[in-house]
């Protein structure tokens, strides 16, 4: 039995968020606080679902949803279908997740949900299946006032059409702040598409000031070209950055001179690669050790782990894409005095919007891009004000991941105490 265990219960215990938590456990912060509580998942559900194929045959597709916490308002997080996705990654990611509402302070608890499948082996009528079918399993124990699923790896606003039918269906009557990364014209909001890469850039703006910078010319290396990396660069870009360097899946350009961000959108548009521009060509390897003001990981996670983390020149990092800074890089980093902007931090732009989807579906009233734009705006500069306060305030070197925690933890800690599940 571990110390944070009760008698009699076997290990419930998230190792992962044990870990992070108690790196932060003795903040000043959260003297006399007890994070016990946070070290596991409220509940874990999983169920296998069966789909009928189109050749008539059943497939058996495994899947999870992991609440984490809902201390601070209904639990919120995406679905991920993967063929290599497991229980406990979806376990961490809830937990983060939980972590993300709490520090942009919009009132969500956390939770993700996974299934087992390689999407592309299947046809658009396998697909709706199976997505359909994932609702019809977990339907009751989600809900606009309970559990509010989003998009996440491999599922997109078609998906969650689907998935917001389904429930509707089920229970007879318009629901769609059910779920959000919906559709437009279905009760998505504005903004949404470019909601994290907007926020980065408004988190970007905010440190670049705290650390006395001019942002006129800072040299910026982008790795990843998706969904993520694409609008940041240029928001990025629009606002002086010089982008050096950008990458995908096939490698990347480099211009010391920086790129030019709209000429390499319609390029990327047209032939879907970064090579048709007048760049250097570069290794992913050779980008995340580039000699630039701000390496920008935007694409998947471990990207930054014990094997590169030497070489990594950059003076700071902000962590768009979910853990591409593995905790023995991130160590490595605190130590060289290495700023991180941490992704609960950074990438928070995304669920921000999503609250306001939901905001707007339950109040059966939309606002225009200018309106979420500007809301958004406000919500990421007041988290990372928030967020420094805590660092600047806690005794010794706190890193931007630690004061995130701190801030975010002591938040659902308080929600927490008022419910009554804190012991005196
Ligand atoms: P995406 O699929 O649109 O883009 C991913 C990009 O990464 C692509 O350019 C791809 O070519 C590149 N890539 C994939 N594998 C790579 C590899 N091995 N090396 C280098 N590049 C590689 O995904 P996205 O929506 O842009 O998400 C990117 C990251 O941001 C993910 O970690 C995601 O979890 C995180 N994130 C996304 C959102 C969102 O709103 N989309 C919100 C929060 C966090």
């Amino acid at each position: 039995m571990t110390k944070d265990q009760l008698p009699g219960e076997k290990d419930t215990m998230c190792e992962f968020c044990s870990v992070e938590l108690d790196k932060v456990a003795n903040a000043e912060a959260l003297t006399g606080r007890n994070l016990g509580l946070l070290k596991r998942p409220e509940k874990r559900i999983n169920a296998n679902l069966p789909v009928k194929m189109d050749d008539g045959s059943v497939e058996v597709f495994p899947s999870f949803r992991i609440q984490y916490n809902d201390a601070r308002g209904p639990m919120k997080g995406g679905i991920r279908f993967h063929p290599m996705v497991g229980e406990e990654e979806v376990e961490q990611l809830a937990f983060l997740m939980a972590l993300k509402c709490a520090v942009v302070d919009i009132p969500y608890g956390g939770a993700k949900g996974g299934v087992v499948v390689d999407p592309s082996e299947l046809s658009e009528a396998e697909l709706e299946r199976l997505s359909r079918k994932y609702i019809e399993t977990y339907h009751e124990h989600i809900g606009p006032e309970k559990d509010i699923p989003a998009p996440d790896v491999n599922t997109n606003s078609k998906i969650m059409a689907w998935m917001m039918d389904e429930y509707e269906r089920i229970e007879g009557e318009k629901s769609p702040g059910v779920i959000t990364g919906k559709p437009p014209k279905i009760g998505g909001s504005e903004g949404r598409e470019y909601a994290t890469s907007l926020g980065g850039a408004f988190v970007l703006e905010e440190f670049v000031k705290h650390q006395d910078l001019d942002k006129e010319g800072l040299k910026v290396a982008i790795q990843g070209f998706g969904n993520v990396g694409s609008h940041l660069a240029r928001f990025l870009h629009e606002r002086g950055f010089d982008i050096v360097a950008v990458s995908d899946v096939a490698g990347g350009i480099h211009d010391p001179e920086g790129i030019d961000i709209s000429r390499l959108f319609d390029l990327y548009e047209e032939n879907g690669d970064l090579f048709e521009m007048d760049a250097e060509e570069i290794t992913n390897e050779e980008l995340l050790t580039m000699d630039v003001d701000v390496l920008i990981p935007a694409a998947i996670e471990d990207q930054i782990t014990g094997e590169n983390v030497e070489d990594v020149e950059a003076d700071a990092i902000l962590e768009m894409a979910n853990g591409p800074i593995t905790p023995e890089a991130d160590d490595y980093l605190a130590e060289k005095g290495v700023p991180a902007i941490p992704d609960i931090l950074a990438n928070a732009g995304g669920v921000t919007v999503s609250y306001f989807e939901w905001v707007q579906n339950i109040a059966n009233e939309y606002w225009d891009e200018e309106e979420v734009n500007r809301k958004l705006e406000e919500h990421m500069r007041d988290a990372f004000r928030e967020v420094r306060k805590v660092k600047e305030s806690e005794p010794g070197d706190t890193t931007w991941r630690e004061a995130a925690y701190i801030k975010s933890v002591e938040r659902v800690l308080e929600a927490e105490d008022y419910r009554g599940n804190v012991s005196e």
